[in-house]
């Protein structure tokens, strides 16, 4: 059958509908070996660039301050935040949440409110892949063009040590006795084992190296064992720490310990795991010791998020496995001056922690955008500061502020004008508990609004 005039112009617009959507739903054609792997992958459905793009992959504590100060600090730049979750937990309170003395909406927020209020877009997305000669990531949501890449994915588990390359244990300690240092299904797995507890050890590690936020596990173990003596529940936390002592504010958690927490909590430090028998719910350590226990939550040591290896941009450490190969002064990548890391993922020996991760965000996003502009960038020491609760009902809490500064001699960052104040009793204490959900709300709002 003939077509008719009326069918003909129909068709023109499909095809000129079509020929539109390919500008963003175009493919990616490669032009470089790494690229190669990727040929014919769609580009990613994001509008056309309208100035320097700079994509942030990661939108946890670093990546959501550095996308909005990006933008703020430099308007013309097109700021892209990808995140693989689909909405974002904090770490930071958590511990509170697990014995609940807050909502889970406290913890909760909203990436496209963050990136609807601060003029940027967000892909929630899984970046598996960087060519940096091609400048291109690549993610399940398709392909998507950089001219500056940052990259801030956190922490990933480091489980060699205990497991010694036994993928089952491997497994098993995931699932069943998650650390809880990665927000989302390991908080809940802990917070129903806490509060299904029904008696015995109930067992907490701390690791060695520069962990994700040092006073988290001990806070945490004040925490359950608050919960403990309050449920009357028979049992007790036992702390095994890899370090020989607590590794911050150590005066205000060896008192809380001791005063509070007397037969609650059994601290033992100095103590490395040598042998996990899940099937007999057994510890060995290097002392020769056993230790049974009913229930647990194993941290292991951390390394830095995966995608710095497959970007190219990882180094050995001292501490961890694997970081950031970074000028600790630009936050620029040894190998590839166009992409920064920073977050957990530094090489400093900055504490891993949430307002480190967001006051540095604040000062690289400054550096990117005095890039942009031609300028030179200038460095700032992040600042630390952090609240550790240790009771609920009133929370009471202790806490440390630092920043840091560059030793020539030792060539490492050490800290500069530290205080805590580690006095949790009394009004003290009482005021420390309020001021920590200020400062959570503080940093909420730095990075949402
Ligand atoms: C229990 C606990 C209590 C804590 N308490 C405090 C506290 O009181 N105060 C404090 O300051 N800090 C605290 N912290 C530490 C703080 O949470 C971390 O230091 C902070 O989250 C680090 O920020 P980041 O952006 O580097 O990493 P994250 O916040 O972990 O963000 C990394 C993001 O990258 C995403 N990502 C990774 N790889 C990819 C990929 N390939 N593609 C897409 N997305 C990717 C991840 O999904 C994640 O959302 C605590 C941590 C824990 C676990």
């Amino acid at each position: 059958m003939a077509l008719s005039r009326r069918d003909l112009l129909k068709l023109g617009g499909v095809a000129a509908a079509g020929a539109a959507l390919s500008g963003c739903t175009s493919s990616y054609a490669s032009t470089t070996p790494k690229g190669a792997a990727h040929a014919g992958l769609r580009m990613a459905p994001l509008p056309k660039a309208k100035g320097p793009r700079v994509v942030v992959v990661g939108g946890g504590w670093s990546g959501l301050s550095i996308a909005k100060y990006v933008k703020r600090y430099a308007p013309n730049a097109d700021v892209v935040l990808i995140e693989r979750r689909a909405s974002f937990m904090s770490c930071p309170v958590s511990n509170l949440w697990l014995v609940g003395l807050v909502d889970l909406e406290f913890l909760t927020h909203d990436y496209l409110q963050a990136a609807r209020n601060n003029n940027y877009t967000f892909l929630n997305a899984m970046v598996h892949d960087v060519d940096r000669d091609s400048k291109m990531v690549f993610t399940n949501e398709g392909a998507v063009k950089y001219d500056i890449l940052v990259l801030s994915p956190g922490i990933d588990y480091d489980y060699s040590r205990w497991t010694k390359g036994d993928v089952e244990l491997e497994t098993r300690l995931r699932q069943e006795y998650p650390a809880g240092f990665v927000p989302g299904s390991e908080h809940m797995t802990i917070r129903n084992k806490v509060q299904d507890f029904e008696g015995g050890n109930f067992v907490l590690t701390v690791p060695g190296g520069n962990y994700r936020c040092l006073p988290a596990p001990y806070e945490r173990a004040c925490l359950i064992a608050w919960y403990m003596k309050k449920e009357q529940i028979p049992g007790k936390v036992v702390l095994l720490d890899e370090n020989p002592d607590i590794t911050i504010k150590k005066d205000g958690f060896h008192s809380a310990f001791e005063k509070l927490y007397k037969g609650y909590i059994e601290y033992l430090p100095g103590t490395k795991i040598t042998k996990i028998d899940l099937g007999k719910k057994r510890l060995e350590t290097e002392l020769g010791e056993e230790i049974k226990f009913a229930d647990a939550a194993l941290y292991p040591r951390v390394r830095g998020g995966k995608i710095l290896e497959i970007a190219g941009v990882a180094k050995d450490s001292v501490f961890n496995r694997l970081e950031a190969d970074i000028d600790p002064f630009t936050y620029q990548t040894k190998a590839d001056p166009n992409i920064y890391c920073a977050g957990d993922v530094r090489p400093m020996g900055f504490s891993k922690s949430g307002n480190t991760a967001n006051t540095e965000g604040h000062i690289v996003a400054s550096m990117i955008a005095q890039r942009l502009k031609g300028k030179e960038p200038k460095w700032k020491s992040p600042l630390t500061v952090c609240y550790s609760a240790v009771s609920g009902d009133p929370v009471r809490a202790i806490s440390v502020n630092a920043e840091y500064k560059y030793n020539e001699k030792k060539k490492a960052f050490g800290f500069h004008n530290a205080a805590t104040n580690e006095k949790w009793d009394g009004k003290t204490g009482v005021q420390n508990g309020k001021l920590l959900f200020e400062w959570a709300k503080g940093m909420y709002r730095d990075m949402f609004m």
